[in-house]
């Protein structure tokens, strides 16, 4: 398990906290107990000299104007803004600055050669924000969100990665947690002195029991939709060729980049585009059309297609509205199987909605009319897709989407709680009951970063990029 490093046992840790490449401004940031000393070998508040002077006196989360110089060489190598912050108040817990230089690639990487000439070590990805879990300035579900936040590509990504990092999601499993463990110890405790305080109501624990399994459950239908925000859901288009699959892409990512063609077949490969839909992030995959022949140039596009299906979340299956359902459309159905679909009826500014023929299936797929060329009902396929997604619509109540690794915690947690209250009612004693439940609050611990082994850490922050 991994506890909080002592303040002193910490290094000073510096990294480039801004991308590569040129910029109006390169910010390079410094932690640790050396932050101070080590800039003020660097640091001056006068172009004409160095002049070294006393940062700290100028106070915590202030804005210093100065230079940097090369203590070596004595040599100016910018003007920049240093930010300063001293402990505890810091995003690291420790003494941080940043500095703001000018965004050439050529100052940043110079000023950080001699921060690190100077004292600091250079910082591994996630340093700065491993550091900060590690001094308990936000649980493990708070710094996996600032990553969820960096690589967010859409706006609602972004919204769900800023309320779990204001902590909401790792609040609803510490209080979950915190009960199971009010209840675990009233459990001991009547197993300790049964005398004194009773042992503890079998339908009480029952209730709770059942009642944190089931607000975990809540909680845990989020991962579905967290996958697709966080990786992007993957959409295919399939249907017979010239059913409109091209054009309904071009559609919906709003430029040309698909070939649009009146020739049959003109998508022989699988394209694939992302998208933002809604919010969600979508990777579109636009497949060859599938044509009921021995050509083998065809065979291989139904293996494109089935490929695409297989691998797709959601499969739109494009329907030609202006002829009728026939084979091709019965050997996508075919195709297309247990999977998910939307089947989509396009070319309905050919048609009336009303004559159009459907398979005439009951089997639950939505149904959604659009052209594809005039973008006639695009919208409402695009909320279509949303709904899928989010059909699980816990997110907002949530505060936030958990991933994989929290999800599984979750999953384990409820197995453990369902698993004790039917000892429970099998009138199992007290000690396996306990197990149970501390099986279960352990889950949680781990979810929320409470209880963590080492690796579980270095995995978490292993994904972030150096400078966060
Ligand atoms: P794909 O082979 O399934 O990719 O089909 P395309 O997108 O290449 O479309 C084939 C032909 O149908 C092109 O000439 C398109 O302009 C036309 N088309 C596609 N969708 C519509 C639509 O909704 N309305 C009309 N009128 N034509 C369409």
């Amino acid at each position: 398990m991994v506890d909080c490093l002592p303040m002193k046992e910490r290094d000073t840790i510096a990294a480039i906290s801004t991308p590569a490449g040129s910029g109006a401004i390169a910010v390079v940031r410094i932690s640790g107990p050396e932050t101070y000393k080590i800039l003020e070998q660097i640091f001056s508040t006068s172009s004409k000299h160095f002049k070294k002077t006393d940062l700290r006196s100028a106070g915590s989360h202030k804005a210093i104007h100065g230079y940097i110089y090369d203590p070596k060489s004595n040599e100016l190598v910018d003007e920049v803004v240093a930010i300063l912050y001293q402990e505890p108040n810091t995003y690291t817990g420790d003494d941080l600055a940043e500095i703001n230089c000018h965004g050439s690639p050529l100052i940043s990487r110079e000023l950080l050669a001699l921060i690190l000439e100077n004292g600091a070590r250079l910082a591994q990805p996630g340093e700065f924000t491993k550091r900060a879990f590690l001094s308990g300035k936000m649980d493990l579900t708070q710094a996996e969100s600032v990553l969820d936040l960096i690589q967010a590509k859409t706006g609602r990504q972004s919204r769900l990665a800023i309320s779990a990092l204001e902590g909401h999601l790792g609040r609803k499993i510490t209080e979950i947690r915190n009960q199971l463990m009010e209840l675990l110890s009233k459990l001991i405790a009547g197993i300790d002195f049964p005398e004194e305080v009773g042992e503890l109501p079998r339908d009480d624990l029952e209730l709770i029991g059942s009642a944190a399994a089931e607000k975990l459950e809540k909680l845990s239908q989020t991962t579905r939709s967290g996958r697709f925000l966080r990786e992007g859901l993957k959409l295919s288009l399939v249907g017979r060729p010239n059913a409109g699959k091209s054009s309904l892409l071009n559609q919906l990512l709003s430029f040309e980049r698909a070939i649009v063609s009146d020739t049959p077949g003109t998508t022989r490969d699988s394209i694939e585009e992302p998208l933002d839909l809604n919010g969600i992030p979508v990777i579109l995959v636009d497949t060859a059309g599938i044509r009921i022949t021995e050509d083998s140039i065809e065979k291989a596009g139904i293996e494109r297609t089935t490929r695409a299906i297989r691998e797709s979340d959601l499969t739109l299956f494009i329907v030609d509205s202006t002829i009728p359902f026939e084979e091709p459309e019965e050997k996508i159905l075919e195709l297309i199987g247990e999977a998910p679909y939307i089947k989509v009826f396009n070319k309905i500014d050919l048609t009336e909605k009303r004559n159009i023929q459907t398979d005439g299936r009951d089997d639950n797929a939505a149904h959604v009319f659009i052209s594809a060329v005039t973008g006639e009902g695009v919208d409402e396929l695009s909320n279509r897709i949303e709904e899928w997604v989010l059909k699980d619509n816990s997110l907002k109540e949530a505060g936030g989407s958990l991933n994989q690794r929290q999800g599984e915690l979750c999953r384990a947690a409820i197995k453990s709680l369902n698993h004790m209250v039917e000892s429970s009612r099998a009138g199992m004693l007290e000690d396996c009951i306990a197990t149970d439940l501390k099986e279960a609050i352990h889950a949680l611990s781990e979810a929320c970063g409470d209880e963590v082994t080492e690796e579980v850490i270095t995995e978490v922050f292993s994904r972030f990029c150096i400078g966060k």
